[in-house]
């Protein structure tokens, strides 16, 4: 039996990693943990709340709700994704909308949000045979982590591909919003005080401003396989 082993993904916003995390977890049957959809979550939860009123953050508030707040991922048949559910209830679409995209790098700087999802993050990995992604996964959440991936891509490719994206499902917006919003989330998540998103050291860097899905996805899964298939002795 090939040994299981834990893969982590961190990178800029927009870069691809879901559909990369997405379809390694296919190939290889592993489980796949959108770190990124659990902060959306949590975001979803305190605009629902009114704990983020007229763009401020109502902080204690917040506290007191973490607490009630469970987050869990499961498997749909029909559509054949992973998809998320916030105290029992599917929220897959409303996590995806630009309201939460334009208030999520603030939950996501939240000291307690992140204490409380790193540890939820890290009891899913226990059993390995995870592909997780996020900002902050090579160097907190799984610093042991087999393999790590660190994605980048030039700004305007990433705004394109994500606004495309975003037509496609039906939202009305434009390339500037997705643009604004992807730079935006990019200064305060690389500024952030608590696990703000940089690179691992022992990170593979992928910058795949001009490969395509099938290149990028080539030349991972022969890196992973590599790490698979060495003999135990021969790690570390
Ligand atoms: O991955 P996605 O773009 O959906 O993540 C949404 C936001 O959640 C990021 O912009 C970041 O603020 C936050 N995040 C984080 N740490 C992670 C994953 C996401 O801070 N591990």
């Amino acid at each position: 039996m090939r040994k299981k082993i834990n893969i982590a993904i961190d990178g800029y916003s927009s870069c691809g990693k879901s559909t990369l995390a997405k379809a390694l977890s296919k190939e290889l049957n592993y489980v796949y943990i959108d770190t990124g959809a659990m902060y959306r979550a949590v975001t979803l939860h305190a605009l629902r709340n009114n704990i983020i009123r007229n763009d401020q953050l109502l902080e204690d508030k917040l506290d007191t709700v973490l607490d009630t707040l469970y987050i869990t991922f499961k498997y749909n048949t029909d559509t054949r994704q992973t998809e998320t559910y916030l105290n029992g209830k599917n929220v897959e679409k409303e996590i995806r909308s630009m309201q939460v995209s334009g208030h999520v790098s603030k939950i996501a700087s939240q000291l307690n949000v992140r204490k409380k999802l790193v540890r939820l993050q890290q009891r899913m990995a226990e059993s390995r045979g995870v592909v997780m992604d996020g900002r902050d996964i090579g160097t907190v959440v799984l610093p042991d982590a087999d393999i790590k991936f660190f994605m980048t891509a030039e700004p305007k490719i990433r705004a394109q591909r994500r606004f495309e994206e975003l037509r496609a499902n039906g939202t009305d917006v434009t390339f500037e919003e997705v643009f604004e919003n992807v730079n935006k989330r990019d200064t305060i998540d690389s500024t952030r005080d608590h696990d703000p998103l940089r690179q691992a050291e022992d990170a593979i860097v992928v910058d795949n401003s001009h490969l395509t899905i099938d290149e990028q996805f080539t030349f991972i899964i022969g890196q992973i396989n590599k790490v698979i298939e060495a003999p135990i002795s021969a790690q570390n």
